[in-house]
């Protein structure tokens, strides 16, 4: 992205600034300290002992470091020192497991924040990894790919010296500022310094499928988000919130940040939800329709312009707290932590929030929120479509099987209704070998989403039990089911020595 084009009036490039920075910089408790508030409201409800809870909330261990990395900008080389980070939270299952981001603002304590949140996401959507989270503090925007590329492979080898990365160990994945070229840089490192480990593709998830990715992986994190919402509108007492109606079809959708989670949701809710996508958001600006956007023609916008404002046909909206409050039924909040926070909170519109990202409402914009009747389908079970997926990658790199064999008449059978919707839409002709690829692909996918969809379906249903059961909101219920998990799991186990 090509930020320099795009001239923000002087008072816009301060609200944009507060949007994409830190709870801090709002005026409001850091993220970490938001986690540990709402870790502390849900254990009200536990019988869990108060020394294994203090040992729960913290983490468990962080690496911190600098390394140098030469670049050259105008004819001249310079070192520059590189700030970066993995905190491992907890440890009752592992490998640890979590996302990987390449953020200027990134801080110890937002990495600590965000492990707490992988461990809590993947005990609440019953996957058997600990929290993990890795940062390293450059602009990713700022450096070619081939440096991109030198951080990436010193950085892991960083992480292999200090016994924080491995199949076994720790296993990271893409996050903001990473994708699968990243995994592949990481993969490869891994490879070339472990010859001899057979699981290694197993040491990143999020990777490209021609490197032992998963197909759906990409898109988990918005189809999840698609599930928790259409089950959490099942329920009467949330379809009728505020006076919606059922279900998401004909639904007005805002989204904020228009990365692989925002993109997806947005085509998901779409394509299958047949909502209506009124706004969408970025970090330099975003567009509104009232009649609805066109997602894929915006995607290829940005594609080729560095970002969504003048795109035809809609209203720009430069301003980021202004798309929040502009009309709709459902918001997504899918780019970075606290966007939605006291300064804004008021003005939001709409009536189910689904929290793409990871901590998108402050403390303070969380409980105006619940106070003025918003449904808040809260991170922890909402985002964790992308871990539940990544789980299937990695099992898939361990069991060395290509996933989603289907008997000959299943197989038949997908190939003639597949091959003949996608020849339809592609307008051609597939050779045989292309109808093979196809069919072995949309094998692995469907037992991919199923496997997604049955996950957040059962998620739902216990958090739904612990709401009703202490009436309370989602975000607390999801902590308490959480906490619970891991506190049985560590009895289970027995304190060693
Ligand atoms: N960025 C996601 C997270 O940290 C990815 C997690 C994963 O797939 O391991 O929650």
């Amino acid at each position: 992205l090509n930020s320099s084009k795009i001239q923000f009036p002087v008072n816009l490039q301060f609200n944009v600034r507060r949007f994409f920075s830190s709870a801090k910089a709002v005026g409001e408790p850091s993220l970490l300290e938001q986690v540990e508030l709402f870790y502390d409201q849900a254990t009200k409800y536990l019988t869990i002992d108060k020394g294994l809870l203090k040992y729960i909330k913290g983490c468990n261990l962080v690496l911190s470091l600098s390394f140098p990395i030469s670049i050259t900008r105008d004819g001249k080389s310079e070192l520059k020192v590189i700030k970066a980070y993995r905190a491992q939270h907890s440890h009752h299952r592992l490998p640890t497991k979590g996302g990987i981001r390449y953020s200027d603002d990134i801080t110890k304590t937002e990495v600590e924040a965000l492990a707490s949140l992988v461990t809590f996401k993947c005990a609440c959507v019953d996957i058997p990894f600990g929290g993990a989270k890795g940062g390293v503090k450059i602009d990713h925007k700022k450096f070619t790919e081939e440096e991109l590329s030198r951080i990436t492979r010193r950085f892991t080898v960083e992480l292999l010296q200090k016994n924080f990365i491995g199949p076994a160990v720790d296993v990271p994945a893409p996050d903001y500022g990473t994708g699968p070229r990243e995994m592949g840089w990481i993969v490869n490192t891994y490879t070339a310094y472990n010859p001899g480990d057979i699981n290694a593709y197993g040491v990143v998830t999020g990777k490209a499928i021609r490197q032992g990715g998963i197909r759906g992986r990409a898109e988990a994190t918005g189809l999840g988000l698609y599930y928790a919402i259409r089950e959490t509108m099942k329920m009467p007492e949330n379809s009728r919130v505020m006076g919606l109606s059922k279900g998401i079809k004909d639904k007005k959708v805002i989204v904020t940040g228009f990365g692989n989670v925002g993109y997806w949701a947005a085509h998901v809710f779409k394509e299958i939800g047949e909502a209506k996508i009124v706004g969408i958001s970025e970090w330099n600006g975003g567009v509104y329709n009232p009649d609805g956007l066109d997602v894929e023609a915006l995607l290829e916008y940005k594609q080729k312009h560095g970002t969504l404002i003048n795109f035809p046909g809609a209203r720009n909206i430069p301003n980021p707290d202004v798309i929040l409050s502009m009309d709709c039924d459902i918001l997504l909040p899918c780019a970075l932590e606290a966007q939605i926070n006291g300064h804004n909170a008021k003005k939001i519109k709409a009536k189910i929030i689904g929290e793409g990202a990871n901590g998108p409402c402050t403390v303070k914009a969380d409980k105006i929120l619940n106070e003025r009747g918003c449904v808040i389908v809260p991170d922890l079970y909402a985002n964790a479509g992308g871990v539940t997926v990544s789980y299937f990658e990695w099992l898939k790199n361990l069991s060395h099987v290509r996933f989603g064999r289907m008997t000959k008449k299943y197989e038949e059978n997908s190939k003639k209704i597949l091959i003949d919707i996608l020849e339809k839409k592609f307008k051609k002709k597939f050779s045989p070998i292309e109808k093979r690829l196809m069919v072995q692909g949309a094998g692995e996918m469907d037992l991919v989403n199923s496997g997604l969809e049955s996950t957040m379906n059962s998620t739902f249903k216990q958090i739904q039990e612990t709401k009703d059961r202490y009436n309370i909101n989602y975000r607390i219920a999801a902590y308490i089911n959480a906490i619970q998990k891991i506190a049985d799991s560590y009895k289970i186990s027995g304190m060693w020595p």
